[in-house]
């Protein structure tokens, strides 16, 4: 048997048995695992509140065959007002979600776990959570291969010179007019959109909380990002 302290961040969990988790958790050296939590759900459990949802742990593992149990579990971050307002506790939600559909399975990628908590962070301090979305959208691409081409078209790669091109899912980001089809489904994109995408996807997490966008150019971005992530899950998702 093999024994493991993680750092890690539970995404998701299921009740079951007599008082037992069953986790989703993100960890900065084993990447996503499954955790069964012993008795998480009884009062006295120490490992209740540490293996709460959105919470940064450490967390000491062993691993049978198939899973890692969660031995003991010492919560190192708490975002309480993730909890407090249903806007924030759904942005976070929303986080979640993406990150567990988009990272497979015991792969590492410490960037986005890192950007996970910057995420958290913000949100629980009250940055604007359109703001923290559509930057965490765009990070969680770039993070897992799926950047969008942004600076060049994704076919003939001319530069991209301030002109009024084309998104186009299939081509994994902007595309000139020459190179865009007749038949192909695309968004609009201009210079105001694109600039600002490449903002949210450069801006580091010192810039983050100070970034001015407007509401109306997010809104496209998010009606960009709405087709461009659920085509890479291969289904229509829909964005807060
Ligand atoms: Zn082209």
């Amino acid at each position: 048997m093999k024994f493991y302290l993680v750092e890690g961040i539970t995404l998701k969990g299921s009740d079951f048995g007599d008082g037992h988790r069953m986790l989703t958790v993100v960890t900065k050296d084993l990447g996503k695992i499954k955790v069964v939590a012993y008795g998480a759900k009884k009062v006295k459990s120490k490992k209740r509140g540490a293996l709460l949802e959105f919470t940064r742990t450490n967390i000491y593992l062993r691993k049978n065959k198939e899973y890692f149990v969660a031995e003991q579990a010492e919560g190192l971050e708490y975002f309480p007002n993730l909890y407090g307002t249903k806007a924030l506790l759904d942005a976070a939600a929303e986080i979640a979600w993406l990150t567990d559909r988009f990272w497979p399975w015991e792969q590492e990628n410490f960037k986005l776990y890192n950007w996970i908590l910057y995420s958290f962070r913000f949100l629980n301090n009250g940055v604007w959570s359109k703001l923290i979305l559509r930057n965490f959208e765009l990070k969680l691409l770039a993070f897992t291969g799926f950047k969008p081409v942004t600076t060049h078209c994704a076919i003939c790669r001319k530069p991209y010179r301030g002109e009024w091109w084309y998104f186009g899912a299939g081509e994994g980001g902007v595309v000139c007019p020459d190179c865009r089809l007749e038949t192909g489904f695309y968004f609009e994109v201009t210079p105001e959109i694109l600039k600002n995408i490449n903002t949210l996807l450069l801006a580091g997490p010192e810039k983050l909380a100070n970034l001015s966008i407007e509401e109306r150019v997010l809104e496209r971005i998010k009606a960009i990002l709405e087709y461009f992530l659920g085509f890479q899950l291969g289904e229509k998702i829909k964005l807060l």
